[in-house]
């Protein structure tokens, strides 16, 4: 079977087309700066990347170009071949505890939960739309970042403020990351070969969030009510005082929203370093002896690893410990510097094998309390497994 994943901001658009069951990439690609001046897309096949620029008004033209491609490239000769559309959704409220087939009654259950995500969920419903448009017949599935968080209990999702917040607004923690995390606790059970596994799963790419997971199922995570919340990012905060939000006000004169974005968009890593929100800058600027490179890249190692040590405790002992996305998966100094701060857990890094980049491997060595691991993520292969299951199902 052949699955188009797709995922759609409101500027952009990433899809890979997926052969099932052998979970073969046969092509993949993003548009960039859709309705916006300069834009483009590429195209990734056989591991060659080639830039296209072009006029995009809007996601109804990435879908043309991407139908295009996909003809242009043999990977098709007719529409009919693409058995099935996995869509990304970042919130599913409390609707949604697993990936679903899309029909008229689920678009308007998102439709429902558009106030919990107003900037990411309308150009997801978008995305679907437009291939609705093309391929009126092609089965859809929708896979939610929430979803696998909703087997949270509600002594950890419940925020202690006015409970009338929770049954009247639907405010309480929703989680996101939530493919990720579930693709790492599925590759975790089958590489130890165990399903009874407690996990901290942490994923720690421009967005970063961590999540306990035991046997399964999701016992906290660390973002909230929004992404925002958790550990320290690329350009979010992480956890602050809210009470920041009305004091900075009063000083700089700007609105809530403006506030709210400074935290979301001018903190993290990019904040505190004044330099860059990529990890790899932040490690040349460390190289250079820029002191707030330093201090930026040590304060982010601490709060992924206080995380950890708070979730070894939920779980009364974890079994594992995961490291994934763009600096798990790629950033050894930031991986020693995680391990470095957990060392009251028992753990110890291997430094003889922490130089690498992108592949499976346990980091710790044999008398470590608690083995770590890093396994690449795969999201895009989580939504198309999603999407051929159900639709095998239906
Ligand atoms: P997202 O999918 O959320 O955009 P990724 O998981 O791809 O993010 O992570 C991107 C981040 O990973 C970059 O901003 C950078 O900080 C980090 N990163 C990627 N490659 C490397 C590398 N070779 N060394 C250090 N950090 C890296």
């Amino acid at each position: 079977m052949k699955i188009l994943t797709v995922n759609g901001g409101s500027s952009s658009l990433k899809f890979n087309a997926i052969e099932l069951p052998e979970e073969k990439e046969l092509i993949s690609g993003y548009f960039e700066k859709i309705g916006l001046e300069g834009s483009f897309y590429n195209i990734k096949i056989n591991g060659e990347k080639v830039k296209h620029e072009v006029p995009l008004k809007n996601h109804m033209d990435a879908v043309e170009y991407l139908k295009k491609e996909l003809f242009d490239n043999h990977i098709i000769e007719s529409l009919d071949e693409i058995d099935g559309v996995g869509h990304r959704i970042v919130h599913g409220g409390d609707k949604f505890d697993h990936s679903v087939l899309v029909t008229d009654e689920v678009i308007k259950e998102l439709d429902s939960v558009v106030d919990l995500a107003p900037l990411h969920n309308p150009p997801m419903v978008e995305c679907i739309k437009a291939f609705k448009n093309i391929m009126p017949d092609t089965p859809m599935v929708v896979v939610f970042d929430t979803a696998f968080h909703q087997s949270m209990d509600i002594e950890e999702y419940l925020y202690p403020v006015p409970y009338e917040w929770y049954t009247e607004y639907g405010v309480r923690k929703y989680g996101f990351h939530g493919t990720s995390h579930r693709y790492i606790a599925k590759s975790a059970a089958e590489l130890l070969g165990r399903d009874d596994l407690k996990i901290i799963s942490c994923h720690i790419g421009s967005g970063a969030s961590v999540c306990a997971i035991d046997a399964g199922k999701v016992v906290d995570t660390s973002m909230g009510f929004t992404p925002l919340a958790g550990v320290m990012m690329g350009t979010r905060s992480g956890d602050v005082d809210p009470s920041i939000i009305p004091y900075v006000m009063k000083k700089t004169g700007e609105t809530c929203e403006e506030v709210v974005n400074d935290l979301n968009k001018k903190s993290g890593l990019l904040g505190v370093s004044g330099v860059s929100n990529d990890s790899r800058d932040i490690e040349d600027g460390i190289a250079n002896g820029n002191e707030r490179c330093v201090l930026a890249q040590n304060i982010f190692c601490k709060k992924v690893a206080n995380y950890i040590a708070m979730y070894n405790n939920e779980l009364n002992g974890a079994d594992v410990i995961v490291l994934t996305a763009g600096l798990g998966e790629n950033s050894s100094a930031t991986r020693a510097g995680i391990l470095k701060n957990i060392a009251s857990l028992g753990v110890k890094l291997d430094e003889s094998v922490n130089n690498f980049r992108g592949e499976t491997r346990k980091i710790t060595t044999e008398d470590s309390k608690i083995p770590v691991y890093v396994i690449p993520t795969n999201e895009e292969l989580m939504i198309a497994l999603d999407t051929y299951e159900i639709i095998s199902n239906q």
